[in-house]
């Protein structure tokens, strides 16, 4: 709490990309920039109708998507100016923005810069050009550099990279490449995921017909050993399963979301969690646009809340201590997990000094089967 007011996150979600990448299952369309204006007037809207905004106060702003960076910079201004007018914000709030490669100039980041954005979350994924074409990803390698170079003149110094591993056919050598790269740029943060192949994307129905060689599990989780051992030579730190960064760059705002905080979601199908209430934006672009911004709310009881609050919690490296799910719940977490957390210890999945909890290397590989047990 800062004053009276309460902290409070707010995540911004521009649903356009200039092309879809085959593997994305995301909240995002392509070859919609004649509604660019007609949803920025939608979302500023939604924004100066939020009621209860005199009670808060901003410690995070995420401007996510989609490719936020697609929209003319001059929406972007109106967007956050929007919400720097609504609400009170902590003069140190972090204001994060994605961008893809191919989609910024030089004026256009110093914009961002202008309107407060202090971080750049770069979707990268590869720097190897056969792996990016293979994602349908619309830069190259060279673009990338471009672009990195730009960022850098305009004066960003917190700068995370998304990278992806076990990606179609991808050796570990290449994987090595690519993260050896990407620390060579000295990012202040990395963000490393495996590429999970979702239903209902182009590389799901190639894999079906074996179209796209799928890397082994063995394999997947070698890259992911390799890719934590190059960062820990390189002065990152882990703080989250797949989040690396140099020390005091953490992402606040995906803390909040691990630590079970409030935020709220303006945008296209935008998710909230205030006042204990999940809910949802609407999912269809017509009808935001349209001034019906709200979707449904997500119905939960009070035991998924501890079940969520536990698999969140877990996620972060320095894991859970017993006295916050007190401080949060006013309930003790042995009481209500003792035997669950036994059991995990006992198979080397979770570590428990008696203050703490957290996932071993073994329970971070196996995590679903951690997070599985608390549900
Ligand atoms: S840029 Fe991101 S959101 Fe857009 S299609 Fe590619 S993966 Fe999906």
């Amino acid at each position: 709490m800062s004053g009276l007011k309460k902290e409070i996150s707010i995540y911004i979600h521009i649903p356009f990309c200039v092309r879809k990448c085959l593997y994305c299952d995301f909240n995002s369309f392509a070859g919609k920039e004649e509604y660019f204006e007609a949803y920025k007037n939608a979302l500023v809207s939604e924004i100066n109708a939020f009621d209860k905004a005199e009670g808060y106060i901003v410690k995070t702003i995420f401007l996510g998507g989609g490719t936020p960076s697609v929209m003319p910079s001059k929406f972007t201004g109106e967007i956050l100016k929007a919400v720097l007018g609504k609400f009170k914000t902590d003069p140190n709030a972090e204001l994060s923005m994605e961008v893809n490669p191919k989609t910024v100039d030089f004026d256009k980041l110093k914009e961002y810069r202008d309107y407060g954005v202090n971080r750049l979350s770069v979707g990268v994924q590869s720097f190897s050009e056969r792996l990016l074409k293979i994602l349908g990803r619309i830069h190259d390698r060279r673009d990338f550099f471009e672009c990195f170079e730009l960022i850098q003149r305009a004066g960003f110094k917190n700068v995370n990279f998304d990278l992806m591993f076990a990606l179609p056919s991808q050796s570990i050598d290449e994987w090595e490449e690519t993260v050896k790269t990407a620390v060579s740029l000295r990012p202040s943060h990395l963000s490393v995921y495996s590429l999970i192949i979702e239903e209902g994307t182009p590389f799901f129905n190639m894999f079906e017909k074996g179209e796209l060689m799928e890397v082994s599990d063995e394999d997947d989780r070698e890259m992911y050993y390799r890719a934590k051992e190059i960062l820990r030579e390189n002065g990152f730190f882990q703080y989250e399963i797949s989040n690396f960064s140099k020390k005091g760059f953490e992402c606040r705002h995906n803390i909040v979301y691990w630590k079970r905080k409030e935020y709220i979601g303006f945008g296209l199908g935008a998710c909230s969690f205030l006042d204990n209430e999940r809910s949802r934006n609407n999912l269809s672009l017509s009808d935001y646009i349209g001034g019906n911004w709200f979707g449904e709310r997500d119905e939960f009881t009070e035991r998924d809340a501890f079940a969520e609050f536990m698999f969140l919690g877990l996620r972060m490296t320095e894991g859970i201590l017993r006295k916050d799910f007190y401080d949060y719940f006013g309930v003790d977490m042995e009481a209500l997990f003792g035997k669950e957390i036994k059991k995990l210890s006992e198979r080397g999945l979770l570590l428990d000094d008696g203050e703490r909890i957290s996932l071993t290397e073994r329970g971070i590989d196996l995590s679903n089967v951690v997070f599985r047990e608390f549900l």
